[in-house]
């Protein structure tokens, strides 16, 4: 069954808002600057003794510039063309505020509008396995989505339907009703827009593991994957992040051919190293658009 779609929402090109903020931001900073400049020099000379409430609202001017600069990356130069940008999230919902959702999860409509933004600011979109066995338009991101969360197949389904983009979801055995069924992920696959990818059976710390038991978990997921689906698995996730020499030549030996990872930054060139750009829990759509286009991860 096809799951309702959200309304549509109109895609943004937000590279000229980006500039136009970007350059009222810096103009701001420099004049709360000259300002704080000025008034020193005033009161140093003896010529007039600013008060403390104008002292306080250059300060706060100052202060709230810093926050506006640290939040909105409209400053950071973007991301090269050519190399693919791989975003990593989690869980697609409206319970993401509470304690226990996950990390890294989004709402439906700041998803929604990420992706529209993204595509109407130039983007194209593919899995991560097309993105690294193919050549790629100039600027692609790819979605990555790990768990294999329920939520994915009722909120973030929609939104891979009504923009025709893909995904990549990597998930482990785990079962019961935070995690998608077999048929779900079948469901899924069967849309041709979303590649599935391993995670471990049961969401492991690799690294903490004999190596019998590691290899173990990386080969089972696979196999388990690769039955439901009845076509190879190419892709991997490490759980949490937690990879070391034995883990990617593990992975290697399973016989994946591109690993994900959490880190910031790393060589394209390492196809069972890739780093990703994390976005964090709740990110408004403009700050995860400026974060996936500007963030501080790249390779
Ligand atoms: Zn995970």
């Amino acid at each position: 069954m096809t799951p309702p779609t959200p309304p549509p929402i109109a895609g943004r090109n937000l590279e000229r808002r980006c500039r136009i903020l970007s350059l009222a931001a810096v103009a701001g900073l420099l004049a709360v600057m000259t300002s704080v400049v000025a008034l020193a020099l005033l009161w140093a000379e003896g010529w007039w003794a600013p008060g403390v409430p104008i002292l306080i609202l250059d300060l706060l001017c100052l202060g709230l510039l810093a926050w506006f600069l640290a939040r909105f990356l409209v400053w950071w130069p973007r991301k090269p063309a050519g190399v693919p940008i791989v975003l990593m999230l989690h869980s697609v919902g409206e319970a993401i505020a509470e304690p226990t959702a996950p990390n890294n999860s989004i709402r439906p409509a700041a998803l929604d509008r990420l992706v529209a933004d993204l595509q109407a600011s130039g983007y194209a979109f593919r899995t991560l396995s097309e993105a690294c066995s193919a050549p790629c338009p100039p600027r692609t991101v790819v979605l990555t989505f790990d768990d294999g969360f329920a939520d994915n197949h009722a909120n973030l389904l929609p939104i891979l339907l009504r923009r025709r983009v893909p995904a990549t979801i990597f998930a482990t055995d785990r079962q019961g009703h935070d995690f998608l069924t077999d048929a779900q992920i079948r469901e899924m696959a069967d849309t041709g827009l979303v590649e599935f990818g391993g995670h471990t059976a049961g969401h492991v710390h690799l690294p903490d593991l004999p190596e019998a038991d590691a290899r173990r978990e990386i080969a089972a997921n696979k196999r388990r994957l690769e039955t439901l689906l009845g076509h190879p698995i190419h892709a991997f996730a490490y759980p949490f992040g937690e990879f070391g020499e034995r883990e990617e030549a593990l992975a290697r030996e399973a016989g994946y051919r591109h690993a994900v990872t959490t880190r910031k930054r790393g060589p394209w060139g390492d196809p069972l190293r890739i780093p990703r750009q994390i976005i964090p829990r709740d990110t408004p759509p403009l700050a995860a658009y400026l974060l996936a286009t500007r963030g501080k991860s790249h390779l």
